[in-house]
């Protein structure tokens, strides 16, 4: 529970619900506190304030009240103060009046250390002076009415007498605090009493239970009293400590926001509350340009400005709502009670504006911006997984479309129930590691190269092709599912997957002699983060492979999309010596210059032209003339779907420099393909057919 006093400001705006309920609290509290002052008899009370116990007692409240014992459940977090053990203790010894002042002088000292707001202080005063009122009246009703002059030392036949006094004292602290945190946050009152009231009632039993012996030790040897300080340091202690646990497990350690474990339960929660009238909002944002300040400033710098983001996000949303750090560069906002899609959008827009106000850091000037993606609960989606993919549907757009904000369209998401439970399976297959890599080689077509029969010259590479056998719809083809996650967030783990297992597989080939390099098949999607570059240098270096262990194949689509996102990513796999392939050639349009720009080191024609080749004059002509091109390029071409002699020969006629298909060998598991190619190495340095120099990963 998040304490709703704590504006660190002014307080609440004059005239809203939270100002009258805090007011009024305050107000009632300080009529209850000059009445029981009021009651206070002169003569006992001087006599009281003479002796050490009295003292003593203030000490205790004091320290009491320096530091709250923190409990926390997933969402709410409340504190109690341990002073309460002591002035409950003074409210059954010694009365009322007594007992509130103290308290009061406590917070009052204890605020002014502290410096903490004066409202806060006021209705704290307030919500315990009521509480310890409710106590006194329940004993009173039991027909003890103590004071300085007769204090009580309660018995065992006072037992319920004490007991009803502790829940009725616990119950106006909860009601009052609960209700200020509801206003606050504008949440049902029932709901914060659920997330918090169990485990607060539980510190307050301890604390409240152990008030009767207190009084008992003070009547008998008030010299023993400290010595309760013992357990209270004990029960504040560990609850600090699991605190603490709990808030390390929850929260984001750079920028200390809620992660996304948090987030999930905060949205199950706003979901759960909703109103009807009322939508919930999840925001997906997404960083532009981060990537280029982490790189050229450093890491301590991208992480201060990431700090930063977070402050003033956190500092863009009311109270109640919800900043949260996914991971990288990616935030969430959960907005627990938006009224509509309009509204929605003018919080983005003004999230917006707060990342895009320049940021000075080291004596430089950064412009940050980022895209927002917006889901809303009930409209888009009906539950948290589903709210977070469609508002990173949103991103995407918003992202490619460089328009900043975008709401989730369905006609713009190609995800239908079918798909959705598919992405589900595929969620689980990644996290199960169900998926696998098969591999299928790159042959030199060439005749000098050997090109004997169907078995193709020197392999010059294999390229990683995703299997998936679904648990019940059996083998799943990459097309079948690649498209369908490329759509979600999915792809981003599927990515990172693929590469983490590819590398893996070179470091087995690498470092037993096989230097062939694998070719990953990556997405547009792929491109926009930074996420990539950075696992393959770690991956890299991590298993000791030079960068051209790899190559990434992008398909030509890439090119005619949205191009100023994508560049700084390829910029950077440049930057790390990791090559290029362009896949599908053919299938779209891309202009020369593009080509040129790109920097790919290898062009693979779409399978479509080369299986016609053999029939199709024009299809023929097509391949030559990507073939002539990619040459006078400087680059390598590679032909897929190979599956004839005459369409090999064809090729290799041409001049196309290398094959891949069916004729040569299908895609296989990674130990039928270390097989394959161990033999084929003996094969070659048989035939003694030298390693073209230009293609360094042939075996
Ligand atoms: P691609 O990159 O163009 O891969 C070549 C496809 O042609 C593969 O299909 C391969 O099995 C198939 N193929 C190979 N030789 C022949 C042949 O002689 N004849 C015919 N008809 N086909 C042949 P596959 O494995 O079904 O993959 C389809 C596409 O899915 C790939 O096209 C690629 O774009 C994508 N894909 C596969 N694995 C991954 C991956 O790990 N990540 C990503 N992002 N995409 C992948
Ligand atoms: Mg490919
Ligand atoms: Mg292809």
């Amino acid at each position: 529970m998040t304490d709703p006093t704590d504006t660190r400001d002014t307080g609440p705006r004059a005239g809203t619900p939270l100002w009258a309920f805090l007011a009024g609290v305050t107000a009632i509290g300080f009529t209850a506190l000059l009445v029981a002052v009021l009651r206070l008899d002169p003569g006992p009370s001087t006599e009281l304030v003479r002796t050490p116990l009295f003292w003593m007692l203030a000490v205790l409240v004091i320290l009491g009240e320096l530091r709250p014992v923190m409990v926390s459940s997933a969402t709410a977090v409340g504190g109690t103060y341990p002073s309460a053990m002591f002035t409950f203790a003074i409210l059954l010894y010694l009365g009322l009046p007594v007992a509130v002042l103290m308290q009061a002088a406590a917070i009052i000292v204890n605020a002014m250390v502290t410096r903490k707001a004066w409202h806060r202080a006021m209705f704290n005063v307030a919500q315990s002076t009521l509480a310890l009122t409710a106590a006194a009246v329940v004993i009173g009703a039991f027909g003890h009415v103590p004071s300085p002059a007769v204090p009580w030392v309660p018995s065992g036949d006072d037992l319920l007498a004490i007991v009803l006094s502790g829940v009725a004292y616990f119950t106006t602290r909860a009601a009052l605090v609960c209700g200020a945190v509801a206003l606050h946050e504008r949440r049902s009152i029932l709901r914060v009493l659920r997330a918090s009231v169990g485990p607060q009632a539980l510190v307050y039993a301890g604390l409240l239970g152990l008030a009767p012996l207190v009084v008992v030790v003070m009547n008998h040897s008030p010299g023993l009293v400290p010595l309760f300080v013992a357990p209270l340091a004990a029960v504040y202690f560990t609850a600090t400590l699991s605190m603490r646990r709990d808030h390390q497990a929850l929260h984001d350690e750079l920028t200390g926001l809620p992660n996304r474990k948090m987030l999930i339960v905060s949205t199950e929660e706003a979901l759960a509350e909703s109103r009807q009238d009322e939508r919930v909002g999840l925001f997906l944002i997404d960083l532009d340009r981060f990537k280029e300040v982490n790189d050229t400033m450093g890491h301590p710098v991208g992480d201060r400005l990431l700090q930063l983001v977070a402050h003033r996000l956190t500092h863009s949303v009311r109270p109640g709502d919800v900043v949260a750090r996914l991971g990288g560069d990616e935030f969430a906002v959960l907005l627990p009670s938006i009224r509509d899609a309009h509204a929605a959008r003018e919080v983005a827009a003004r999230l917006r504006a707060a990342l895009t106000e320049p940021v000075r850091l080291e004596g430089m000037s950064f412009d940050l911006d980022g895209s927002v993606g917006i889901a809303l609960f009930p409209d888009h989606a009906p539950d948290f997984e589903l709210l977070l993919q469609r508002a990173d549907v949103a991103m995407y757009l918003a992202k490619e479309g460089r328009t900043g904000v975008e709401i989730y369209q369905p006609d713009k998401d190609r995800n239908s129930p079918e798909r959705l439970t598919l992405l589900g399976d595929l969620r689980r297959a990644l996290d199960g590691r169900e998926l696998c890599l098969h591999y299928q080689p790159k042959v030199a077509l060439a005749c000098d190269a050997g090109a004997a029969g169907g078995a193709g010259g020197a392999v010059y590479g294999v390229e990683a092709l995703l299997r998936w056998r679904h648990p019940i719809h059996g083998a799943i083809g990459p097309s079948d599912f690649i498209p369908l996650a490329e759509q979600s967030y999915l792809m981003r783990q599927l990515t990172a997957y693929v590469i983490d297992e590819a590398l893996e597989q070179a470091a087995r080939w690498w470092h037993t002699g096989l230097r062939v390099q694998i070719s990953v098949n990556i997405s547009a999607r792929d491109l926009l983060g930074h996420a990539l570059p950075e696992q393959l240098e770690a991956g890299l270096a991590r298993l000791r492979l030079p960068p051209s262990a790899i190559q990434l194949e992008v398909t030509e689509r890439i090119l005619t999309g949205e191009q100023a996102y994508t560049q700084e990513t390829i910029k950077a796999l440049a930057a790390l010596g990791v090559p290029l392939a362009l896949d599908d050639f053919g299938t779209g349009y891309s202009s020369l210059i593009r080509l040129q720009r790109l920097a790919v080191s290898e062009v693979k024609i779409d399978a479509s032209f080369v299986r016609r080749m053999a029939d199709s004059a024009d299809d023929e002509r097509i391949v030559r003339s990507i073939v002539d091109l990619v040459r006078s390029l400087g680059l390598r071409s590679v032909a897929e779907g190979v599956e004839s002699e005459a369409v090999a020969l064809r090729l290799a006629e041409i001049g196309c420099d290398l094959g891949q298909g069916w004729l040569f060998c299908e895609p296989m598991p990674a130990a039928d393909a270390t097989a394959w190619l161990r033999e084929r190495l003996a094969a070659v340095q048989e035939l003694g057919h030298g390693l073209r120099p230009e293609m360094t990963q042939s075996v």
